[in-house]
């Protein structure tokens, strides 16, 4: 018998695998934090043992998912004013309490409470844009999570930048950073085309093209964007 770490056992198998085979009852053996072996629970118990397994029966057992667009530290104005349109709640209220309360503390803890949430769910990876994003970053590597933390730009003062040139400069601190940590993958993070001007947007295509990371943006959030921007 081979030693494996951990098996999973018992539960529906997902492997997300190009033929998206499914093994019910399945099980999963893992050695040194890798995946040595998937497939029916019968066949891989028969061939591995190890020092913990984990009875899945009644579960999914899933590659993580992915959580594509989060604001982690919102996690903590979660419900205010939360009945609005997009415009008013984000310019009329969000955007005031933001530049009131948003500091670094304010994002790690945010962030720190927004993973607990996402690992609950089964999200193990998150696409995230906002202020402060190095302490995003700081509290989703200290949790273990994977992230692309994209430092958000505006076209007017925010929390953490009075200006474009700052909070690009900010974005450009971050990247240096940050590039090529395990888990972490800064980018940068033009709010919107409506926070943004077009040479805002070439000068934030330009800094991630110089520094090979990826860009977030808001993009036809409403309807009245898609239509502003055709
Ligand atoms: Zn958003």
């Amino acid at each position: 018998m081979k030693e494996a770490d951990l098996i999973l056992t018992g539960g529906v198998v997902l492997t997300m695998n190009e033929q998206y085979d499914l093994y019910d009852p399945g099980a999963v053996a893992i050695r040194d934090g890798t995946i040595v072996a998937v497939g029916p629970a019968e066949e891989v118990e028969q061939a591995w043992t190890a020092r913990e397994r984990v009875d899945c029966s009644g579960h999914a057992v899933l590659p993580g998912l992915i959580n594509a667009h989060t604001h982690a530290p919102m996690t903590l104005v979660r419900g205010l004013a939360d009945d609005l349109r997009l415009d008013v709640w984000l310019i009329g209220y969000m955007m005031p309490v933001e530049r009131e309360f948003v500091r670094p503390d304010f994002c790690w803890l945010g962030t720190q409470l927004a993973c607990a949430e996402m690992i609950r769910s089964g999200v193990t990876c998150f696409g995230d844009m906002y202020y402060y994003e190095e302490a995003v970053a700081d509290a989703a590597a200290q949790v273990g999570m994977r992230a692309v933390c994209a430092q958000s730009i505006l076209k007017f003062p925010t929390p953490d930048a009075l200006s474009y040139d700052e909070g690009l400069r900010l974005a450009e601190d971050f990247i240096g950073r940050w590039k090529g940590h395990h888990l972490v993958i800064p980018a940068v993070g033009p709010h919107a085309a409506y926070t943004a001007t077009a040479e805002m947007l070439r000068d934030c295509a330009r800094l991630a093209l110089s520094h090979d990371v990826p860009i977030h943006i808001h993009v036809a959030e409403t309807a009245q964007e898609v239509q502003d921007h055709r």
